[in-house]
């Protein structure tokens, strides 16, 4: 397929009283059309604000884009380079983002029939009653029921549930061609959660649309993903499609993501807390594996030189050292592909 987003080298730093915070440290990927890829990693790991800067999201300063970085966005739009107002309107245009809270999108002076149908008049010329037909349409197509009731409701009139729907609903007014989802179902409980990633791998399918679905979470990630980066202190360390995540994955951080893997049966708290010891610090990253300090398999060069990305084919690669031709070889330390 045809590439809607690359990003090369990307990098994002956050000036502080302190020091630099380099919050992402050369990242790249690309998406095709119609593709869902997942960016998953602890918090911390840069993958919310390489999101936010596809979006131009963060605020300049005092994060600010480095030289040299690229976001390529349907082969024409640089977005590193684009004015406020040019962003604006690829943002209301072509792009839409899905957050974890709904309320920080939704306006809750406004009923949410109001709120759609704003954000369909204000990049297509119809009619206001036309846009909140329009708008009943979308609630009906995420799953609302009596839409034409609905659409005069508040946002705090609604369940969490619903009101994430009206927040998808939101955010396929402008029928963008890519959808940032950050999170989206880590507020909600279980049972609502499946619903909701049920909807978007629907909508997904119905409209093709391009999907970056941020999430610490493996369960959410196996139900939509076709590709996926694992991301860890601000860098990219593995790459790959679904099955290579899952069924090879080949970095002892993807390891330690999927040993933390909830089991459906339980109802402990599913974030990613089992690989003991904690992100370095990047106000100074470390020389090597920023892992090293994590990693039971670390050598003596892993604390010297950070490794580059492996290939494993064209769609995998993995920045181990346990990769390079000389190491010694381990075994993949996770049941795979349960
Ligand atoms: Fe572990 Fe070394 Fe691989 Fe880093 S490069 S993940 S420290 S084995
Ligand atoms: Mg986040």
């Amino acid at each position: 397929g045809k590439p809607i987003l690359e990003v090369n080298n990307l990098r994002v730093s956050f000036k502080m009283y302190a020091g630099e915070v380099q919050a992402v440290r050369g990242v790249s990927f690309s998406l095709n059309k119609g593709e869902v890829l997942a960016i998953v990693g602890e918090s911390g790991s840069g993958k919310s604000v390489t999101a936010q800067t596809i979006m131009r999201l963060i605020p300049t300063p005092p994060s600010y884009i480095k030289e040299g970085s690229s976001v390529l966005f349907d082969s024409k739009h640089e977005i590193t380079k684009m004015s406020e107002s040019q962003m604006e309107k690829v943002r209301g245009q072509e792009m839409g983002m899905i957050f974890q809270d709904p309320m920080t999108s939704l306006n809750p002076t406004m009923t949410v029939g109001a709120q759609i149908s704003e954000g369909i008049r204000k990049h297509q010329k119809v009619s206001k009653s036309e846009a909140m037909q329009r708008a009943a349409d979308l609630l009906t197509l995420v799953g609302m029921s009596n839409a034409s009731e609905r659409i005069h409701q508040y946002p705090h009139e609604l369940s969490g549930g619903m009101r994430q729907r009206v927040m998808i609903a939101l955010s396929l007014a402008c029928q963008p061609k890519l959808l940032i989802a950050d999170e989206p179902t880590t507020a909600l409980d279980v049972t609502i959660q499946a619903q909701i990633i049920d909807l978007l791998r629907d909508i997904q399918q119905k409209t093709d649309t391009s999907i970056i679905l941020i999430t610490h979470d493996l369960g959410v990630v196996a139900e939509m993903a076709h590709k996926v980066i694992v991301m860890y202190a601000g860098k990219v360390v593995e790459r790959g499609t679904l099955n290579d995540i899952f069924y090879n994955p080949r970095h002892p951080y993807t390891w330690g993501l999927l040993r933390s893997v909830p089991r459906l049966d339980s109802d402990k708290n599913n974030e990613l807390d089992s690989i003991p010891g904690t992100p370095p610090d990047l106000f100074a990253p470390p020389v090597g594996c920023a892992f090293a300090a994590r990693c039971p398999y670390a050598m003596q060069i892993c604390k010297e030189v950070d490794p580059e990305h492996f290939e494993l084919s064209a769609d995998h690669s993995s920045a181990c050292w346990l990769l390079h031709p000389d190491a010694p070889k381990v075994d993949i330390p996770v049941e795979v592909g349960g």
